[in-house]
């Protein structure tokens, strides 16, 4: 067994300056260039770890500006460790230091990227050093693959997959939480949309609310030309009815949450379509808004839909109804639908195109990211949480997620770190942070996980 943590504290302050100089850089994605498939700024950064790798006597190598890698020992099979190197846009709100400035100050050093993933990716490139420098000949290539565009779309690994880059027999990414993530739903990410023909004395000419299919929608609204009486039909709670020209306006306030997490939150959208039901409509309209009530309204697992199913260790599928938007006369709703880890495609897709073919609902746009589970028992799973176990001294126990991590994009991964349980997470919010003696903690989890995967 490798104790790689002296060598750490030996380079702390030089992993903290190779960190703050990727950190210096807004490597958000950007309009593509020559060579820079995902932005100047994400192609510099991608170039300055390369660089940095080389200095350290790592073996590097790239693929169209998308993915980069480097890499030590030798050997047939590969196991690898799989961070990124773009970020989120910076955002407001940041109050205790600059979003890419790269400051260390109270023991944490900040910016975009500290935690999400570029201080990963930068402990795991010394923890490597580390195992270099001991001198440790692995049984296995150990190489770290830097994506850039893991916040964006994951087409750097897609790219990757697709032209012929070389998949790794083992592996995990530290772009998720300890103890270990051994299974992540599968995702549905559709849109469906529906004609309403104009019909009887209520005409819909406005519907809509919602950000993103991800995200649990605060507030919705509706606009009808109707008669004057109809706001006296209407009586729900969170929702206010105010008279406008030619009719009515109706606005519904629900609550946000993650669409992984629907049942934390209450659907704005959902609700406003039980509002409108209320309604003497007519035709289409009245069609569809019953279907959006009854089949949909507030309800998180598909019960109406004929969509509700679990698993023991993921438990249950999930909808989200993100968005709803009104145009043409055309009604277009964007769910995010979660179903247990455990289940497929096949289990589930035939039943969401019944459900909605009875609403009277065309599929317009359909992205499916499968399920990813391995066992408890399966080796990864195990080899990994003993190097937790061993790192922390607490018994420790692989869980299950709604969300899906960047371990779904290439095959053999697992999400393992960075972020301890009960750590505050400011990932994507302002004043991100990683605390230096976590990030060095983090490298030697790191060094030992490459160790027990590849020795
Ligand atoms: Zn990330």
């Amino acid at each position: 067994m490798i104790d790689c943590m002296p060598y750490l504290e030996a380079h702390r302050d030089e992993l903290l300056e190779h960190l703050a100089s990727l950190i210096r850089i807004p490597s958000v994605e950007g309009a593509p260039a020559p060579g820079a498939p995902f932005g100047r700024e994400v192609a510099r950064c991608l170039e300055k770890m390369l660089t940095l790798c080389e200095r350290l006597g790592l073996r590097t190598g790239s693929m169209d500006g998308r993915v980069g890698w480097c890499e030590y020992g030798a050997g047939e099979e590969m196991i690898a460790v799989l961070a990124h190197l773009d970020v989120v846009p910076a955002g407001e709100g940041w109050t205790e230091a600059a979003p890419f400035a790269g400051e260390v100050k109270n023991g944490r050093i900040y910016g975009r990227g500290a935690m999400d993933d570029k201080g990963p990716a930068v402990a795991a490139v010394y923890a490597l050093a580390a195992l270099k420098d001991a001198g440790f000949v692995p049984a296995r290539r150990i190489r770290i693959l830097f994506g850039t565009n893991e916040e964006t779309g994951c087409q750097d690994m897609a790219w990757y997959r697709a032209h012929g880059g070389e998949m790794p027999v083992m592996g995990f990414t530290p772009d998720g939480e300890y103890p270990l993530i051994n299974g992540e739903k599968g995702i549905f990410t559709c849109t469906y949309t529906r004609r309403l023909a104009p019909s009887g004395a209520y005409r819909l000419t406005r519907f809509e609310g919602g950000t993103a299919s991800n995200v649990v929608p605060a507030y919705a609204a509706a606009e009808l030309a109707c008669p004057a009486e109809a706001a006296a039909r209407i009586a729900q709670d969170k929702v206010t009815v105010t008279p406008i020209e030619g009719g009515i306006r109706v606005e519904a306030q629900g609550v946000s949450a993650h669409g992984s997490t629907p049942e934390q939150g209450e659907n704005a959208i959902g609700r406003l379509a039980a509002a409108l039901s209320q309604l003497p409509l007519e035709g289409d309209l009245a069609d569809c808004m019953a279907f959006l009530a009854g089949r949909i309204g507030m309800e998180t697992r598909g019960e109406s839909l004929g969509l509700a199913m679990r698993d023991e260790v993921s438990g249950e599928l999930t909808v989200n109804l993100g968005t709803a938007a009104f145009a043409d006369d055309t009604l277009s709703l964007s769910f995010s639908i979660r179903y247990p880890v455990t289940k497929t495609k096949d289990d589930v897709y035939p039943r969401l195109t019944r459900a909605f073919a009875l609403g009277g609902f065309a599929e317009t746009a359909l992205h499916h990211d499968a399920a990813l589970y391995l066992p408890p028992e399966s080796e990864l799973v195990r080899r990994l949480l003993a190097v937790y176990e061993a790192a922390t001294g607490e018994k420790a126990a692989p869980k299950c997620i709604g969300g899906g991590t960047y371990a779904k994009s290439i095959p053999n991964l697992l999400a393992f770190g960075p972020i301890f349980p009960g750590d505050v997470v400011r990932e994507h919010q302002p004043d991100e942070y990683m605390e230096v003696d976590r990030l060095l903690q983090n490298a030697g989890i790191i060094a030992a996980a490459m160790a027990a995967l590849a020795g």
